[in-house]
């Protein structure tokens, strides 16, 4: 069975048929740069030395700097932050932000860490890979299980080892260390501005638009409470324990977040100040979320949530792909079959690094934005793309993601056939 890579592969390769590419081009975005893996020494507080193996790899930097972030999760393995980084160097292209692609992660389940063993990780982790990032090299930021505090840890440690203060290391750090107004809720307000223009544009009423959300990290919870306040209905969220469903009102995003800080997991409350109530729900399992009957599907976990299993069960209309390879290649075939229409991957969630891009070109101005201005010129950033995606769309009449997957390709194919092809060398 083709792994993770090599499904993710195909989604480019189906992109080429719809312009000429030279074989060179072809070849080298179809291999990654440079991937190293290393050990992480890291002193428990039982006194007991583990070794976390960890990852980065740098997919391809024909457009700049390598970016993407850093992922701490027991499944992670090298064929999945290979994809990751493949899908970061296409995300970064459709966007147009002048950045490759490149991802990271570290085997563990930092739920089972203390905050101290935590910060010993993070920072053995940037000792290991210090030689292979830095502002003009490879980026790192946040991803699944990893967070703001982390980010700023690491930028630390970097630092430290250089011994000059280099904030344009890692994008995704709290404010008060140079992080980015607006980095927080960055990756669902894409998706968000990218929501609005498809209701604009297909006359939806959307007040009356049904969501359900799976998963409740950063992209999650934002997307829930960006759409919430904007009067969807959010009739269902989970997170990895499992989800609940409403089905005659909606969900209130703050409210579950609040409790789910308090008690560890998702419950159906409302609350006002400290008084919550319950509201009227079903529990139900992740895999039953991805099936309610809604008009707008949004998995912002993990990949392979939809598949040849369930796709034939999917009711949603629109699905956005707030999680990095949800959809597998068959259930995306199957789906395309069925007319649901899905924004793919590497538009709709490329909010988060589009708002790392100003991060880091704040850092290295050492000049800060307001807000309102992250905020303006991400949504330029969103819907430029999310046009371009559509003329792409209609041009060559196919899905949004072949479609994101040519604009993209043909900006990489491009800057790699700049530096001449076989053609180019043959004829003298
Ligand atoms: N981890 C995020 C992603 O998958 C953000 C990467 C970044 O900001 O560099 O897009």
């Amino acid at each position: 069975m083709p792994g993770l890579f090599e499904n993710a592969v195909k989604q480019f390769e189906k992109a080429t048929r719809f312009f000429k590419v030279s074989d060179d081009a072809k070849k080298t975005l179809e291999n990654p740069k440079q991937i190293i893996e290393v050990s992480i020494p890291v002193r428990m507080d039982n006194g007991k030395l583990e070794i976390f193996k960890g990852y980065r790899v740098h997919y391809n930097d024909i457009l700049g700097p390598t970016k993407g972030g850093i992922r701490y999760h027991p499944n992670v393995d090298m064929d999945e932050v290979k994809t990751l980084a493949f899908w970061m160097t296409f995300k970064c292209a459709v966007v147009g932000i002048p950045f490759g692609g490149a991802k990271g992660g570290v085997i563990v389940n930092p739920k089972k860490l203390s905050k101290q063993e935590l910060e010993r990780l993070s920072r053995g982790y940037i000792r290991g890979i210090y030689e292979f990032i830095g502002p003009d090299i490879d980026i790192p930021a946040p991803d699944v299980y990893t967070n703001e505090t982390i980010m700023g840890w690491m930028a630390d440690e970097y630092s430290r080892i250089s011994r000059k203060l280099t904030p344009a290391v890692i994008t995704g750090k709290p404010v008060s260390l140079g992080g980015s107004k607006g980095r927080d809720d960055a990756t669902a307000r894409g998706a968000y501005y990218i929501i609005r223009e498809y209701a604009k544009k297909h006359n939806l009423d959307e007040k009356k638009l049904r969501v359900a959300v799976q998963g409740f990290g950063n992209a999650g919870y934002h997307i829930a409470r960006l759409l919430h306040d904007d009067g969807y209905k959010i009739v269902a969220l989970s997170d990895s324990k499992g989800g609940i469903y409403t089905k005659t009102g909606s969900l209130h995003p703050d409210s579950i977040l609040k409790v789910k800080q308090e008690k560890g997991m998702i419950d159906g409350v409302y609350c006002r100040g400290t008084v919550c109530d319950d509201i009227e729900h079903e529990d139900v399992t992740n895999e039953q979320l991805l099936e309610l009957d809604v008009d707008i599907l949004i998995p912002a976990a993990l990949e392979n949530q939809i598949t040849e299993k369930n796709a034939d069960r999917i009711k949603a209309k629109l699905i956005v792909e707030l999680a990095n390879g949800p959809t597998t290649i068959e259930a995306d075939e199957i789906l395309f079959k069925k007319g649901v229409t899905i924004i793919p991957d590497i538009l709709a969630n490329a909010g988060g690094v589009s708002v790392s891009y100003f991060e880091w070109v704040q850092n290295r101005a050492g000049y800060y934005w307001e807000l309102e201005t992250v905020q303006e010129r991400l949504k330029k950033l969103m819907v430029m793309a999310f046009e371009e995606v559509l003329k792409a769309r209609e041009e060559h009449k196919t899905s949004f993601r072949t479609a994101a997957y040519i604009y993209a390709s043909k900006k990489l194919v491009a800057a790699i056939e700049a530096k001449g092809t076989e053609e180019f060398f043959r004829r003298g």
